[in-house]
């Protein structure tokens, strides 16, 4: 698994300015546990063979990656490929993440899991995870998203999850994140704490991008046999960032565009956004400084996206960084242009996509329209839509 492509992060989990570790003392000494045991079996061959077998038995990889004619013919412009992230056990890239850490949760002894969890995908993907391992698990999650992913919740019970509410703060992500830190800080010694994405303390960025890297390395040989060169441009939606840095991360010594996109929701100036890069400022937020949505006098702020796997105020100290050295740029698209996008990938390949990947359909639609025809880009589908099929239902006024 490779580590670093230049000289980032630094021994710190520095990446630039970006990243860190800010957390009470109390957590220091299970952050580098985890650290060691991480820069220890990341080299170890038995684990790498036995992490390499279940990507390929359990998960299903390689996910393909697939020429999308239909709408690369629809807009007239580059070739559109998808990586099938959506593909993958459980509808999604985070299956990845969740079942590396359960692996090394086992390897360090520990009998017992925890995840925090918004829309519960994340949870289930670590609920499954365990269930694998045979280590016991347990899932943080704010009664607010209990509520509105009742389905998911029932998922992780039957893959033998405790689920556990959290009633305080705004009963949603940030405040499950704080329960699940909580949790982690009494219980080190036997628990380890499955962190969703690129972000949080030291090692979470780095070994959570190592994980997703797969993405990557996959899409590079799979479009170097397909096309016989690499792509002009790569696409991925971010929410903390972690299947956009799996994809990116195998191309970033190449000099090819990528694209980040974040949650527009009603708009900028709406404030209802989670456009971290266009409405954020540089914060510390739950072990990790990056750009964050805050007030003046640093408060948090609220946010919104149609999509729950984009609604977050952070995001990957590792994007602030790229995004510095302009390897990677970012946008967003809204809320309606992600509807748009669902209907359109749904109609026209017969592929119905998560609303997060939408968004990266969204910006794919409009760059490859504005691209000639012999050039090449590759969207990452980070996951299926089935979990969202209800609530686009919901929000076109259609009684399921
Ligand atoms: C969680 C999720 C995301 C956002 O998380 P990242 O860490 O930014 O990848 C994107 N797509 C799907 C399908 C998700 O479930």
């Amino acid at each position: 698994m490779e580590n670093k492509p230049g000289k980032y992060p630094d021994m710190k989990g520095h990446f630039g300015q970006y990243g860190g570790r800010f957390v009470p003392e109390t957590l220091m000494p299970a952050l580098i546990e985890l650290e060691k045991a991480y820069n220890k079996y990341k080299k170890d061959r038995t684990f790498l063979n036995e992490l390499e077998a279940l990507q390929k038995d359990f998960i299903g990889r390689p996910t393909p990656l697939y020429f999308a004619r239909n709408l690369t013919e629809a807009l007239g412009g580059a070739k559109i490929y998808l990586k099938r992230e959506d593909l993958c056990h459980t509808g999604a890239h985070k299956i990845n993440n969740a079942i590396a850490q359960a692996l090394l949760a086992k390897r360090m002894g520990k009998t017992r899991i925890i995840a925090e969890t918004g829309a519960g995908q994340h949870g289930v993907a670590t609920a499954t995870g365990a269930a694998l391992t045979g280590i016991e698990c347990e899932i943080y999650m704010g009664s607010e998203d209990i509520r509105r992913q009742s389905l998911n919740v029932f998922r992780m019970r039957l893959l033998g999850a405790k689920v556990t509410e959290v009633n305080v703060g705004s009963k949603t992500l940030k405040d499950a994140i704080n329960e699940a830190l909580r949790d982690w800080t009494t219980n080190v010694g036997n628990t380890h704490y499955v962190l969703g994405t690129v972000f949080g303390p030291h090692p979470y960025p780095l070994m959570v991008r190592d994980f997703q890297s797969v993405i990557g390395r996959e899409a590079r040989q799979q479009i170097l046999k397909a096309e016989k060169r690499l792509p002009d441009c790569l696409i991925a939606c971010v929410g903390g960032g972690s299947n956009s840095i799996g994809l990116f991360h195998a191309f970033l010594k190449d000099n090819i565009k990528m694209i980040g996109v974040e949650a527009g929701g009603e708009g900028i100036r709406s404030g209802r956004h989670a456009a971290r890069f266009a409405g954020g400022s540089l914060g510390i937020f739950q072990g990790c400084k990056s750009y964050l949505l805050q007030d003046k006098d640093g408060n948090v702020l609220g946010t919104h996206s149609v999509s729950a796997g984009l609604d977050y105020a952070s995001v990957g100290p590792e994007h602030c960084y790229l995004r510095d050295l302009n390897k990677i740029e970012y946008t967003y698209a809204t809320d309606t242009e992600a509807l748009k996008a669902f209907e359109v990938l749904s109609k026209t390949e017969g592929i119905i996509p998560a609303l997060e990947s939408a968004h990266a359909i969204a910006e794919g639609i409009k760059t490859a329209s504005s691209m000639p025809r012999s050039s090449i880009i590759i969207i990452n589908l980070s996951g299926r839509g089935d979990k969202d099929v209800q609530e686009v239902a919901r929000i076109k006024g259609i009684n399921l």
